[in-house]
């Protein structure tokens, strides 16, 4: 039988409170952030009906054409959680409650400049644990100048850290990574200043959720598989 992506989002919260209670914690700290890359915004409507309302997109041309095209759901909420080039910031900062990947001072500056009439922007700081060339994130040296820059921006408001530990096919492979992230929390100001911790994905929700986090962000285990290119609006023929 087909599962629908209702179900699959159940599944999924079932699976969260239970990582919770695993380890003694309240449910209620853990937000689950429905990651829709590549995914038909009838996939979105679906888990919005269902009731999820936190949605993460990783292109911010994929992002603005489905804030556009789900603009009636006035109650969805956008958060960014890919890399954001400055020249970006502006149509990220129109839509987005979120922005979870804030990677140096420059874009900390831009996007506090481009959010204008609008309630301050919740930003998350990406740090690049791993150290992996590959990935987008600050370095941990560079983290208390990146908070510092995005502290000094009256439009946006810090919450936290963000961490992409390197693909394994081994969950707990992951922990240390984690583990990181939270003792750079602690060395940047506690959860007083950084209350947020986005960390743990479909394949490794429980060892994240152990270690602290209170956004975990699901996609494939709540959509199905992604398709290889974000899905293109559909085109009239000239
Ligand atoms: C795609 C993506 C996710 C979701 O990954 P799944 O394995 O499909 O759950 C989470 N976080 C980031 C930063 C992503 O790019």
């Amino acid at each position: 039988m087909a599962r629908t992506v209702a179900s699959r989002l159940s599944e999924q919260l079932a699976r969260l409170h239970a990582a919770a209670r695993a380890c003694g914690r309240d449910p209620q700290e853990i937000r689950l952030l429905a990651v829709s890359k590549f995914q038909p915004t009838s996939a979105i409507l679906e888990a919005y009906a269902a009731g999820q309302r936190d949605f993460g997109e990783n292109y911010v041309q994929e992002l603005t054409r489905k804030a556009e095209e789900l603009a009636h759901l006035a109650d969805l909420r956008w958060h960014l959680i890919g890399h954001l080039q400055t020249n970006k910031a502006k149509a990220v900062a129109a839509v987005a409650t979120s922005v979870q990947t804030i990677d140096s001072v420059r874009l900390a500056q831009e996007l506090g400049k481009r959010r204008q009439k609008m309630p301050p922007l919740d930003v998350l700081a990406n740090v690049n644990v791993s150290g992996e060339a590959s990935k987008s994130g600050c370095q941990p040296s560079a983290l208390a100048e990146v908070l510092a820059a995005i502290d000094a921006e009256p439009t946006l408001r810090l919450r936290g850290l963000l961490t992409v530990p390197p693909a394994t096919a081994e969950p707990e492979l992951a922990a240390p990574h984690f583990d990181e992230l939270r003792r750079l929390r602690d060395a940047h100001g506690g959860p007083s200043r950084l209350p947020e911790l986005s960390m743990g994905m479909s394949a490794d929700l429980e060892v994240a959720v152990a270690r602290g986090s209170t956004w975990v962000r699901i996609g494939s285990a709540i959509f199905g598989e992604r398709a290889l290119a974000p899905s293109t609006p559909a085109r009239s023929a000239s």
